[in-house]
């Protein structure tokens, strides 16, 4: 009988998880390395949600691959046998008259993809929980949601387990990508046909090559809890204020409210102690003061520090280290959405070499079609 080609996959995020569903799926024979089990709170896929949105700005290329991203949600739902996306549509405010949701609009335009204008009042009359003040531009997509980020993490560790993948608990202190091999705490390593490094905001340090391009970005969020039902069907907010603006998930399937803000520190490292300063949780609410009338008053759930991997425009890093190895990288704050349908094209890439040409441009955003 023919021997099954071999993966090894460094890093059970959402990036290395669906990676791992989807050389199973290309028959290979799969070993992920963690150096937690998953799911991983330190890591950056793990939380309550994350959100999927075509709202891009000028970057067309993501923008429409997040209907690639959708479809390849959905063949990861069929065999998870789950839907562990909400729908909530996305509402963009912009108190400046800004470029980012001027070309969103443009984009959107283009491509045909339902979207509303909207002015302040209309906003405040439609989503009588935030406050018009200051809007000078809004937008409303019907399409767009919340991604169940934990549970998600949680049932690809389940699926990929029990369909042969084994996931091993290990730190990796060296990677070898001429080998395929890494060498774990202690001295062991581990090898395969093929390894896939997905180390999220960990990998600078694994990798020197990349630290001149991706950077480790701290990251607060602060939860609430929403006060009156009719947050449960709030869309996700972007809040594009001058001052530097935040984003909302809405509180969807017993999930809290959760803010952040838009911009990146590119400070710290994962391993560092991530208690948040107050300070910081108060500049994050500071920031959604004027838009959500009535937030001091709604119970506060916690925060906590997550990491982005920052690239700096924010281009994807999926590219070949040799012959026998691949990175997974710089997914910035917007990775989570994409896992699935990068999974699948970096799985396609491995198993046949021939579509692999566009994939690092493809991944970067480049207006490319894919193999
Ligand atoms: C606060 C926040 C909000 C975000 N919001 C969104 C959003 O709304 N929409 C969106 O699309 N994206 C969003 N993102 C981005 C998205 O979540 C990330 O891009 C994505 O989760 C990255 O996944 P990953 O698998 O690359 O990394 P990770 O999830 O960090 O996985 C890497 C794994 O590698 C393991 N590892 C690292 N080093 C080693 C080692 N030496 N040995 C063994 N194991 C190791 C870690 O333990 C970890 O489990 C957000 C990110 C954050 C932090």
């Amino acid at each position: 009988m023919e021997k099954r080609p071999t993966a090894l996959i460094l890093g059970a995020g959402i990036m290395g998880l669906c990676t791992a569903w989807a050389l199973l799926r290309q028959g290979f024979a799969v070993q992920v390395l963690d150096q937690a089990m998953p799911p991983n709170p330190a890591g950056a896929s793990v939380d309550h949600h994350r959100l999927i949105r075509h709202a891009y700005g000028a970057q067309r290329g993501y923008m429409r691959m997040v209907d690639d991203a959708y479809a390849a949600w959905d063949r990861l739902w069929a065999d998870l046998g789950e839907v562990l996306h909400v729908p909530t549509g996305v509402l963009a405010l912009d108190e400046a008259e800004g470029a980012w949701l001027r070309e969103t609009r443009a984009a959107l335009r283009a491509d045909g993809r339902a979207h509303e204008d909207m002015t302040a009042a209309a906003v405040e009359a439609r989503f009588p929980y935030l406050s018009g003040a200051g809007i000078r531009d809004a937008l409303f997509c019907p399409a767009g949601g919340v991604l169940l980020a934990e549970r998600i993490v949680a049932a690809l560790a389940r699926h990929i387990q029990a369909h042969g993948a084994v996931i091993e608990v290990g730190r990796a202190t060296a990677i070898h990508p001429e080998s395929a091999s890494v060498t774990l705490e202690g001295g062991a390593t581990r090898g395969a046909d093929v390894l896939v490094v997905a180390a999220g905001p960990w990998i600078p340090r694994l990798l020197p090559g990349i630290a001149t391009r991706v950077t480790p970005s701290r990251q607060v969020v602060v939860r609430l809890e929403a006060p009156s039902a009719a947050w449960v069907q709030a869309p996700m907010l972007l809040d594009l204020a001058v001052e530097g603006g935040f984003y909302l998930v809405p509180p969807v399937a017993g999930t809290p409210i959760k803010i952040g803000d838009h911009s990146f520190s590119r400070e710290g490292h994962p391993d560092d102690d991530r208690t948040p300063d107050p300070r910081e949780v108060e500049r994050i609410l500071a920031l959604a003061r004027k838009r959500i009338p009535g937030i001091e008053g709604f119970a506060r759930l916690g925060s906590a520090t997550c990491f982005y991997d920052v690239e700096p425009e924010e281009r994807f890093v999926i590219e070949p280290l040799g012959r026998r190895a691949w990175v997974m990288s710089g997914f910035s704050g917007h990775g989570f959405k994409f896992g699935a349908v990068l999974g699948e094209r970096l799985a396609l890439a491995i198993a046949q070499p021939a579509t692999a040409a566009t994939l690092p441009a493809w991944a970067a955003g480049d207006e490319v079609i894919p193999a």
